[in-house]
């Protein structure tokens, strides 16, 4: 991440302090001051940054979602986690030749070459759900779920149409990427003269979180060239746009 990535991202944050109610705002800032971390989460009963055995009655007002709790020991603000998504291991046979490229990551059952979705949440969900029911990942709704929350916090719109939206921190399994085209494009951030055409959905486990930065650059650099991208709208079959997909990005994604 460059230092104009990290000023957006401070950016986005002083955006959503400003939307939070008046006396949750205080509460937070006024944490902020001591520590940057002011909210942390539960784990397994325990406040996860001092370590205090939370009440059962906590950890259910928490769960609710319906005021902020700090915890009683630390007074940082509580969240609760749900057991995170889960990403299905591909099967691979002894037999079967060395995945390379983006083959690693991606099948041609994860290729929607045309999206039904006409905005971005539904787009997101229906790449998710094809995920789902092709087998590589557990919970769409929750992986959707996540996804849409880093979107509103920093959206993954770039330019020339490209849009990365992704989940990290999914349990097991590996790096799996599906992708979705929408011809007529999809306004993926508020602004609707820059339109999203070609989208793809990342679930990262936490394993592989070191490498999805290095193929997000991979597959801009890929696809910024209008023929590149062009060819790819250009595909209705998701066979097809699995081979193109290959081809497109043998040098990029090694
Ligand atoms: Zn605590």
């Amino acid at each position: 991440m460059g230092g104009s990535r990290l000023e957006q991202l401070d950016e986005a944050i002083g955006g959503l302090t400003e939307q939070l109610p008046p006396s949750v705002k205080s509460v937070f800032l006024k944490l902020q001051k001591k520590d940057t971390v002011a909210i942390v989460p539960i784990s397994a009963g325990v406040c996860s940054t001092c370590g205090m055995k939370l009440p059962i009655s906590l950890v259910q007002s928490v769960r609710a979602e319906k005021e902020i709790h700090p915890c009683p020991n630390c007074s940082k603000i509580l969240y609760y986690i749900d057991e995170p998504a889960r990403s299905v291991a591909r099967k691979q046979r002894r037999t079967d030749p060395q995945r390379v490229g983006i083959d690693r990551f991606s099948a041609a059952e994860l290729m929607i070459p045309r999206l039904t979705a006409t905005n971005r949440d539904s787009a997101v969900r229906e790449l998710a759900d094809k995920m789902e029911k092709e087998g590589f990942v557990e919970k769409a709704d929750k992986l959707t779920e996540a996804a849409l929350k880093r979107e509103a916090i920093l959206g993954t719109a770039v330019d020339h149409g490209l849009a990365f939206p992704h989940v990290r921190g999914v349990e097991g399994g590996g790096l799996t990427l599906a992708l979705g085209i929408s011809e007529k494009g999809i306004a993926f951030n508020s602004d609707p003269k820059h339109l999203t055409h070609v989208m793809f959905f990342m679930v990262i486990p936490t394993a592989a979180t070191a490498f999805y930065l290095k193929l997000i650059a991979g597959l801009a650099e890929t696809f910024m060239p209008n023929e590149a991208r062009n060819s790819l709208l250009a595909e209705e079959d998701p066979l097809k746009l699995w081979k193109l997909l290959k081809k497109l990005t043998r040098r990029s994604i090694t």
